[in-house]
């Protein structure tokens, strides 16, 4: 917190080893205290008559102790009878400090506060909350007890203390317009705090509850999604203001001449997405895009395009995939491309023969190669890329920020475009918060002549009828793949499955040609197997989910996914757009063995019932909620704490402009709104 308005240092009034848990759970500021918020609310604001109180409640009554005694029953107890003008009740204790009993004499007053269960003789409170109260009237508290989130070794009461310290302290600024406050109904900062930490008597605490919206949590949850913005905004804007190769286009530049000979037109939507790539390349700073469309939208034709703009303008582009299954599939797609144009490619694998890495890594080096197409393992020191303009990341939800910034410096004088590819469609919400440093272009229209997917669920049961129908549609020329569990634990263990259900299908259906291909063949392994598959000469191809992502085999148009309730919806997604490429009918056949979870079962009816991407990637983030969703340490983004994109995107957008015109205009305040609320974690977006 830069601001001099707060000198006491609350962190640092308290023990080290206190500080050390406190910034277990980010309290080291004093704002941190403020927006530290609570789970709920306990109500000791009011008495309520022993003889009112009512199994289920909580409630806090006031009386005078009749009797206590400790009993050895089969566990040591202690029982208190505390009498009011209206009854009595008990309180029990299993576990208590030998102090207790003693102040619990006879006669002393006392304010009892728990939840009212039926005992052995009448009501009865277990282990309440218990304080002393003098003959003289002891007022109650004037607010709602909060309850806050904390962490072994840090008690409620020592956290309340602290935040109740950093309340009396000189309030933090407030950093939001009044006008626009008041026009989305916001209370201001501190009448926000004020109100959440210490809700008056009175207070329902239901109405603070988190699903109801109050105006005080919609404030901060605002002021935080604001923060989020101005910071995806900035790092958005230094990216930006860096310097990148320009990439012209010339009417029979390299890509212009691809584009004549495709066999196919572009989509409209391939179109709008071409012009946007291809004005993104023509200026001085580094494009950031991300290019998102449904599995088979027809993406790499665009990667292509670019590649071949920069190779044009005498500079070099690089495509990175996820796998070397799918690396090979791009090398050998472009290699159909660009072949006929005249133009060399580089395919850098991570292993295979190490003279010919070498000479290819030379002719890179040396820029008699402008294309290389590999793995992430092309970002390894070893590579270099001196006229490298252009980097095209396929499935970008693999790939981290961390790896963002290793390609930057893969050249000294400038940094290149980026261009991210997914076929995980980002839900809106998410494009306009978790995606808001990139620019985001969609292609929402699929080639033309594809015939939807037909997807059965079936349950374990029916394996033998579906193996048999399977041979029937194999013997009259279709090509099917198996995916084989997926097993989380153990790799290895996923590998001995596939291993052996290709022993078992081979054996049930002796008269097909079955193949299988798994993560741990070889490269050229690999390789050899997809291109037999591709060729036609397997009619089956038994796989893990090395399949996952753009493995491109038209012809192939059954999936069998076995287990399919242990993949995720995205995974799902993903696998069966491996079918339906083509004009035949294509089907996908889950396979799952019941019992169900809840979820599982959700999953398996929404891909059940949607062959969208997008439809499937809203309910992917109603089911797992966005931090899943993204794989929020990956994406390197600072993670809300408060706002839900899901319950609050109504304010995402004022949010997103307010951030904007302050960025503009007031852009001091918008670095102390970004600190406020992330403070440290900024950094790593703009290192
Ligand atoms: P993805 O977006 O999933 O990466 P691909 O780029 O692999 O999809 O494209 C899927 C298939 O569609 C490929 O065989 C590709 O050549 C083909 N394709 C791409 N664009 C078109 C188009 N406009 N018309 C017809 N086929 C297309
Ligand atoms: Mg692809």
């Amino acid at each position: 917190m830069t601001d001099p308005a707060i000198e006491t240092s609350l962190a640092a009034s308290v023990s080290p080893a206190l500080a050390a848990r406190l910034s277990r759970i980010g309290l080291v500021r004093n704002i941190d205290f403020l927006l530290h918020l609570p789970l709920r609310y306990e109500d000791e604001t009011r008495l309520t008559p022993i003889a009112e109180a009512k199994i289920g409640d909580t409630v806090q009554v006031e009386g005078e102790i009749l009797h206590s005694e400790i009993l050895q029953r089969k566990r040591r107890q202690l029982i208190a009878q505390l009498r009011d003008d209206t009854g009595t009740l008990h309180a029990r204790w299993l576990n208590f400090y030998p102090s207790l009993p003693p102040r619990l004499a006879p006669g002393a007053r006392f304010r009892f506060f728990g939840e009212i269960r039926a005992g052995f003789s009448g009501i009865e409170m277990v282990h309440p909350r218990i304080s002393a109260v003098s003959e003289s009237d002891t007022p109650l508290p004037a607010a709602l007890t909060p309850v806050y989130p904390t962490t072994a070794g840090l008690a409620q009461s020592a956290l309340r203390k602290l935040i109740l310290a950093a309340l009396r302290l000189p309030p933090p600024p407030e950093l939001l317009p009044p006008e626009l406050c008041a026009h989305l109904g916001l209370p201001t900062l501190h009448n926000a705090l004020s109100l959440l930490h210490q809700p008056p008597a009175g207070t329902d605490p239901a109405t603070l509850a988190p699903e109801n919206d109050h105006p005080a949590w919609q404030r901060l949850r605002f002021e935080e999604l604001l923060a989020q913005q101005i910071t995806l905004r900035r790092a958005w804007a230094a990216r930006r203001a860096q310097t990148a190769p320009v990439l012209h286009a010339r009417a029979d530049d390299l890509a212009a001449q691809l584009l004549t000979r495709l066999p196919f037109q572009l989509t409209a939507a391939q179109e709008r997405a071409l012009a946007e790539i291809d004005a993104d390349l023509a200026r001085a700073h580094p494009m950031q895009r991300l290019l998102q469309g449904d599995v088979g939208s027809g993406k790499t034709i665009l990667a292509a395009l670019a590649m071949l703009r920069a190779a044009s303008n005498g500079q070099q582009a690089v495509l990175m995939a996820p796998t070397e299954i799918l690396a090979e599939q791009h090398h050998q797609r472009l290699t159909q491309w660009f072949a006929p144009l005249g133009l060399a490619l580089e395919r850098i694998a991570a292993t295979g023969n190490r003279k010919q890495r070498q000479a290819a890594l030379q002719r890179l080096q040396s820029q008699q190669s402008r294309i290389a197409v590999g793995t992430h393992a092309l970002l390894e020191d070893p590579v270099a890329l001196p006229a490298l303009a252009l980097a095209v990341v396929d499935e970008q939800h693999r790939f981290g920020v961390r790896q963002r910034l290793a390609l930057r410096q893969k050249t000294t004088h400038s940094v290149p475009h980026l261009l991210m590819m997914s076929a995980t469609p980002i839900p809106r919400t998410l494009a306009m918060t978790h995606f808001a440093d990139l620019d985001c272009t969609t292609i929402d229209e699929l080639p033309p002549g594809r015939t939807p997917i037909r997807t059965l669920l079936a349950t374990d049961a029916r394996r033998a009828e579906i193996i048999a129908r399977l041979a029937h549609a194999c013997a009259s020329g279709a090509q099917a793949y198996w995916v084989c569990p997926l097993i989380e634990e153990s790799e290895t263990l996923q590998l001995q499955t596939a291993c052996e259900t290709h022993a078992r299908l081979q054996s049930e259906l002796p008269q097909l040609a079955i193949g299988l291909v798994h993560g741990r063949l070889k490269p050229a392994e690999k390789a050899q197997v997809m291109q037999q598959f591709s060729d036609g000469a397997l009619h089956i191809l038994v796989a893990t989910t090395v399949i996952e992502v753009g493995v491109d085999v038209p012809r192939a148009s059954i999936m069998v996914i076995e287990h399919a309730e242990r993949f995720g919806l995205a995974q799902l997604h993903q696998l069966r757009g491996r079918v339906g490429r083509g004009r035949a009918q294509s089907t996908c056949i889950l396979l799952y063995s019941p019992p169900l979870s809840a979820t599982a079962r959700d999953r398996l009816q929404v891909i059940h019932r949607h062959t969208d991407g997008f439809a499937i990637a809203a309910e992917d983030l109603r089911i797992r909620g966005p931090g899943e969703f993204i794989g929020a340490r990956q994406s390197g983004v600072p993670i809300l704490r408060l706002a839900d994109l899901t319950r609050d995107e109504p304010l995402i957008a004022p949010a997103r402009q307010l951030a904007e015109e302050l960025l503009t205009h007031a852009p001091e305040r918008a670095h102390a709104i970004a600190q406020r609320w992330f403070g440290a974690t900024e950094a790593l977006l703009n290192a």
